[in-house]
């Protein structure tokens, strides 16, 4: 029996379900939000306000973007 590769993805996000997910940051922000990507799945998160695991959604990952422009414009402003 051969294990398609949509099989496969399904195996492998079970045991996500029973382990958990093994998170490894895939972009750190100047704000320090983080991004995440599951090493077995595939699946991106973030953290949100309360610092919780989220799946990234595009309006998660906007948020991050606009945090982060807001962040060096003030870094920028400070500076000068
Ligand atoms: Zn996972």
């Amino acid at each position: 029996m051969n294990a398609t590769p949509s099989a496969m993805s399904f195996i492998k996000s079970l045991k996500c379900r029973v382990f958990g997910h093994k998170y490894q940051v895939s972009k750190s922000y100047k704000t320090e939000q983080q991004e995440y990507q599951c090493l077995h799945c595939q699946r991106e998160f973030t953290t949100d306000d309360n610092g919780e695991i989220q799946p990234l959604t595009p309006k998660l990952k906007r948020i991050n973007e606009v945090m982060e422009k807001f962040y060096i414009i003030k870094q920028e402003r400070q500076a000068a």
